[in-house]
This record gives structure tokens, sequence and C-alpha cells, in this order.
């Protein structure tokens, strides 16, 4: 290893490793991890997956990539060798924001997951060159600038591949850019992103602007642009066929390469479609099928058992119904297609909540893949429960045997073995390396749970995660925490459904207990992390809020001793990895029935925090796992939620009416304190949000939280106790692996192995 850094380095810059700068020691070790990977074995098989998905939040890939080739270890010691440190190293690498969040950042687990299952299958998305947006907050608000990560030399290989994709009024020319995933010392797969040539990073000009119009020279800018209006609409769906166009016609070239008929395409070709973007592909694959000659059957026929789908939310919004006369618009060709399947659908059903064009002509892209792919689940066992009982009765209804759970999965490579190696290292001395191959084997620390020194230590790792958050934070931030404070931290998209308006409203109760000195036992930082979508306009005014509260609080003397709240600018893969593993109370708080599964609360688990969080998503499954002792549950169950929406009771007003807490708190936000603070405009609307529609119910489980979180930050003080829980979260957290949700996937959706 060192003789091969050190000639890269030597015929890139004529220099020595202990003269070279960051950014050219980060340019070779990129070009080394390149050559090795291609020198790995690429996995193969007659038949193949491809993951399709509008998002891949993949993270930095350098150190990640290190570790899987099995030369992280070598190379930070020839590195040391040489006074150099990875770790300064790692951060020249620009995270790529190719995702919002959980959906995205799960595509990336699953590459990495099926890699190491030694599995042939590859990723297919979109190369969108300022990714989603980056957040930066000005006068306590959000504002959003682009952010740009393709670098001259990066981790995308330019292909000669290249297809032409027909729209209404032109066409385009796409380019394919592969990126090598590679398996944990098994194989490697890869990530085929699609651009076009003809883009044009001079549109923006300036924040997120651009001219949404001109298609054939924005098409991969950014990630889904603001769609709050109809060019950003037909942009989205611009960018869908154009990433389901090209995946379609990379399939069949493929499978033509390998010389099998397009009429076994079912059989060597497995599709998962990840949430109604791709849904697309089933008209388009449908509509090359025919184009070659294959009868309108019997492509429907092969379609359907090539195509898997993904559902990842109840929410009705995120469901996407294109109106026909946009797909009239962007693909024309498309719609005789989707009026046949829909035709043939109304043929034989006559209930009108599963057609797939609806009586005021908008088209149901999850409706098309449940009637014509062969699979669908869920994300965490709830989540399908919830889909099978109500949200897709009717579809399960007729086609139980398609519905499947999958409970979603992390990489324990990124997250643990890479953000947090004292406690990874740790982990093997005590029970051996047994569990980086098969995470269930964590559970031999439970043979650990009373031993006091195994249990010191666990404290003692938390402890240095939290000083390194502690200084990062004071760099990045300048804030300063105490890391003998109590970590609790919410990161995670801004959403009304996860609530981070109601950890707020916990913020006010504690600032005014302490006013009144009532004093917390152990100090508290609570720590957030979210990006607001730009147009999503009471998220931004929580935004602002939590921002108002900070500079206030942090600023009080007589409080800031107790209590201090850290809002970290754009949080991202990067940010996640660093706050992670210094975590002690990981705020899992959505509606109950909301959150499909969570990922964010699988990562905190492995990582020894203690779940605070109600029966929601994957939580179900954590609580099962760890038990009641060992996790903080509290709030409205799924099935009392769904009731109260379905009968319309619920009613914020009273409950801001007849109980003063409620009250109090609730009307800090627009308090004198607050309004000198903050801009009076947004703080307004969020308090009348909050009293006359409170749509995901934070002021029904508010005082059950602020109980169970006073209990949770009480038992902290019993370190021993407290330690106890944090070992059995980390030795329970193997089930969360998404190896384990992969091998599922391919057992019973995929069959490659
Ligand atoms: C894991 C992750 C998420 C998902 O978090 P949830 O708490 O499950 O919503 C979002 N963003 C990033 C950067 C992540 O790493």
């Amino acid at each position: 290893m060192k003789e091969r850094l050190e000639k890269f380095l030597n015929d890139l810059f004529g220099k020595e490793i202990k003269d070279c700068t960051n950014e050219e020691i980060f340019e070779a070790l990129m070009k080394l991890t390149k050559e090795m990977e291609k020198e790995q074995k690429n996995n193969d098989g007659d038949r193949k997956l491809y993951y399709i998905s509008a998002e891949f939040l993949i993270g930095k890939l350098l150190s990640n990539n290190l570790i899987n080739l099995g030369v992280y270890d070598e190379v930070r010691e020839v590195l040391e060798a040489a006074g150099k440190d990875l770790t300064e190293i790692e951060e020249v690498e620009l995270e790529p924001s190719l995702g919002n969040g959980g959906l995205g950042r799960l595509a990336a687990c699953f590459l990495d997951s099926i890699a190491t299952l030694g599995l042939n299958g590859d990723g297919i998305g979109l190369n969108y060159h300022y990714g989603l947006f980056q957040q930066v907050f000005e006068n306590n608000k959000q504002s959003e600038v682009k952010n740009p990560w393709i670098t001259k030399e990066s981790w995308l290989n330019k292909t000669d591949i290249s297809f032409d994709v027909n729209f209404a009024d032109f066409t385009v020319k796409s380019r394919l850019y592969d990126i090598d995933v590679v398996g944990y010392e098994n194989g490697v797969n890869k990530l085929h992103l699609f651009d076009i040539e003809t883009v044009d990073e001079s549109l923006v000009k300036d924040g997120i602007n651009f001219n949404k119009e001109d298609i054939e020279r924005n098409l991969t800018l950014f990630l889904y642009p603001d769609d709050s209006d109809k060019a950003g609409h037909l942009l989205r769906i611009y960018q869908q066929y154009f990433m389901v166009s090209n995946g379609a016609q990379l399939i069949l070239k493929e499978l033509e390469e390998k010389g099998f008929a397009l009429r076994d395409l079912h059989k060597h070709v497995v599709i998962q479609i990840n949430d109604t973007h791709p849904s697309m592909v089933i008209p388009e694959l449908i509509r090359l099928l025919t184009a070659k000659g294959i009868s309108m059957d019997e492509a429907i026929e092969i379609v359907s058992k090539t195509c898997a789908y993904t559902n990842h939310t109840i929410l009705a919004e995120a469901l996407e119904k294109w109106p026909v006369e946009y797909l009239e618009k962007v693909v024309p060709h498309l719609m005789p297609i989707i009026e046949e399947l829909d035709a043939r659908v109304k043929a034989k059903y006559s209930d009108e909540s599963v057609a797939i064009i609806d009586a005021s002509k908008r088209v149901h892209m999850a409706h098309m893949d449940m009637h014509y792919g062969f699979s669908v689940n869920g994300v965490a066992a709830l989540h399908t429960e919830i889909l099978k009982d109500s949200e897709l009765k009717s579809f399960y209804n007729i086609y139980p045997e398609k519905f499947n759970n999958k409970t979603n999965g992390i990489t324990f490579r990124r997250w643990l073995m890479h953000c947090n190696p004292e406690l990874s290292k740790f982990i093997t001395e005590t029970i051996g390396s047994a569990w980086k191959k098969d995470a269930m084997k964590l559970e031999d620390l439970l043979n650990f749970k009373d031993d006091e020194a195994v249990l010191e230590k666990m404290l003692s790792i938390k402890t240095n995660n939290k000083k390194a958050l502690a200084d990062y934070l004071k760099e990045i931030a300048n804030v300063e925490i105490d890391e003998n404070s109590i970590f609790d931290i919410q990161i995670k998209r801004l959403h009304e459904y996860k609530r981070q308006q109601m950890n707020a409203l916990y913020i006010i109760y504690k600032y005014k207990q302490i006013k009144e000195g009532k004093l917390p036992k152990t100090p508290i930082t609570i720590i957030f992390g979210a990006k607001a979508a730009p147009a999503y306009v009471i998220a931004k005014d929580i935004i602002h809020l939590i921002l108002c509260l900070q500079q206030l609080i942090n600023n009080d003397p007589a409080v800031s001793p107790y209590l201090k709240v850290v809002m970290v600018e754009n949080y991202n893969v990067t940010k996640a990895s660093k706050l992670i593993p210094a975590c002690d109370v990981s705020e899992q708080i959505s509606l109950a029935s909301k959150e499909a599964s969570g990922t964010g609360n699988m990562k905190f688990m492995l990582n020894g925090a203690v779940t605070l969080g109600t029966m929601d998503g994957a939580n179900v499954e954590i609580n099962d796992c760890v038990g009641e002792d060992n996790i903080y549950i509290f709030g409205k169950s799924s099935e009392e939620v769904i009731d109260l929406y379905d009968k319309n009771a619920y009613c914020s007003m009273d409950l801001y009416k007849n109980d003063a807490l409620i009250e109090e708190l609730v009307d800090f936000i627009i308090s004198k304190q607050l309004i000198q603070i903050g801009d009076p405009t947004n703080l307004c609307r969020l308090y009348k949000e909050f009293i006359s529609k409170d749509y995901f119910m934070a002021l029904l489980d508010i005082k059950d939280y602020i109980a169970t979180k006073e209990k949770a930050f009480e038992d902290y003080a019993d370190r021993k106790a407290w330690s106890k829980k944090m070992l059995i979260n980390t030795a329970k957290a193997g089930f969360f692996s998404s190896d384990r949700t992969i091998a599922q996937y391919d057992e019973d959706i995929w069959h490659l192995s």
C-alpha cells in the first residue's frame, strides 16, 4: 500500500507523502481506490437486479470504499507515519447531495449490502449537478444555495453509453456515468447515473433559481427542485421519464448483450421501483417491447413479472398523481399505454379507488405499480400492516399474495465501523470480529451486560465522542457545549409529522422551569439538524422558532449552564456521522402511523443511544428487540391516531383552551422575548397553525412527551444503569443491518442467488 500510494503521488505531483497537501493526497487516494476497485471481481450472474431510484444519498466515498476494500487501517497507518491524518484528508471530499433524506440514504445502504452479499445488482438514478440544495441560516431562517459536488477528479467514471430520450417536442442525448460500489470484502457493482450532455450550470444565477422551462439545459441540475408550481411538476416528470427511459434502454441492451431473448426479460431481470418516482418504467418497458414486435398482451405480462414496488409513505401528498394533461405534454407516446393499462383495470374492477386514471383525470402512479408489478412491500412491520388494513386495503383485497414486509436496515460499515471507530474496536476486542459479517453476533455483547469494566468503557467511549462533537460544533458553529451534559438529538428532514415542533415546545417548557429555579439534575443539550423543502412554509417557520430559541437560551446566563440548543446547518450524511456516535437520547417522536420506518432510529441505537419515541415505524421493532426497560415510549397509538383522523375528531384548540400548561407553552411562541428576536410573521403564523390546525397532533402527545423525556433525563444520572441500556441497544441492533434486509429482498422478491 505504501509503495502504491507513494508511486501515485510521485507520478501525479512529483512529491513524497509528507510534502503533499491534503488535497493532493485525497486525489491520489481516490485514484488508487478506483484502481483497486477495478481489480476486484464484478458481481455477475444470469439474473440481475436493477434498483431504480430518483435518490441515492451516498455520502462521501473515500473512507467507506477503503474500509470495504479492507485497506483502511493500513492506509491510515501509512499516512500517520508521514505525519498525515486520514480524517482530515476525508474533509477534502465534497458530499454529493443526491437525496432528500431517509429514502435516498436507504438506497445507498442497499447498494452497499447488495455488493457485500455478492449479489448481481446495480443502481440506476440521475447525476444531479447541484444535488438537492445546501442549507444556509441567515437571520434565524433557512435559505438555499446550490450544492456543487462534481469536481474535475471525482468518483464518476464517464462511459461511452448514451441513449436518445424522446419527449414530445424534442430529443435529448444522455450520457451515463458510473460510480463503483464496493462490497465489504466482496465484489463490485455499479451505480449508474444518467446525465445530459447539454446541461448548463450557468443557468443557475442566484440561490437555486433557474429557468424551469429550459429542459434541454436544466434537466439534471437539481434533485426535483421546488415543486410548488406547474413548471416544477413538469420538470419532475421530465426527470422521471429521462431516468426510466435510460434505465429501460440500458436493461434491454444488457439483456441482449448477454444473448437472452426479450421474451425472457422476467427470467433475467428484476426491477425494484423505489417509491413512485420510477413508476413510468412500467409503460416505458411495455412500449419498448411492443416496438420490438412483442404483442401488447405478452409485453404487459412480461413486465408485470419483472417489476416490484416499494411503498415508503402513507402521506397522501407523497403518492404521486400526475394530471393526464401533464403527461400528454411531456411524454405523449406513453399515454396510449397508460390508457390501455387503465382500461384493463377498469374492465376487471368497478371499484373507482383502484383505477389508474381517476375521474379527475389524474394518473395514480402507485396504482400502476401495484396492478402491473408482482410485489408490493412496506418498509417496517407496522407500516406494512397499515398499508394492508387501511391505506392500500382495496389493493390488498385484490392481490394479497403481492404484499410483503421488508423492514429497513442500515449498513454497519458506514454507521458503526466508519463513524465510530473506537466503539467498533472495543466491540471487536470484546466479542471478536464476526459481527462485521454477521450483525446478529452483536448479541454476544449481552454476556457483558453486568460487566463493570465493559460498561465503564462504553461510557468513556461515549464521552470521547461527545467531546469530539463539542470540538466540531465549536469549530463549525462557534457554539460551546458541555460534554458532560445530556446530548439529546433530533436529526432528520423537517416535517410536521416528525414533530420537531413538539421538541421545541419541550425546550420552552424546560426554559421556563429553569427560569423558575427548577434546575435539571444533569444539564441538557438539545441538538437539531434538518432541511426544510424550499416551498414548505410551516416547516421553515419551525426552523425559525428553533433558531430563535437557540439565540434566546444560549445567550441567557441564567439558563445556558443548564440548557443549550444547537441547530446544525445543512444536515447531511457527513454531519450525521459526527452527531450519531455522540448521542445519548435519540428523538424518534413522529405521530404514530406517519413514519413508515425511519432509519435514523437504527443508526442511533447501534451507536448506543437510547430511543425516546412513539410506537411508530421501526420504533415498534426496536422496542420489541430491546425491551421496555431500554427505550422510552410515549404517545397515542397508531390505531388511536388513525381513528382520530377517520372521525375527524382531533381539535387542537380544545387542548389549548383546556390545559393551562399547553396554553402557556404555545403562547410563548408569540411572547415578547421571542418576537424581539424573531420575525413576527413567521412566529404568529406558526402559533396560529398550532391552535387552529396542528394537523400532526403535537398537542395531543406533548404532555406525555414531556413526562417521558423528564423520566429519561432523570434516569440518565444513574450512569451504571444507563450504560447497561446503551450496551443492550448496541447488542440488539443486529436485526437492523441492511445485510439482513437485502437477504430478505433476495429471498422473497429478487431470487438472485
Ligand atoms: C439516516 C438519514 C436520514 C433518515 O433519518 P430519519 O430519522 O429516519 O428520517 C436522513 N438524512 C440523512 C443525512 C441520514 O443519514
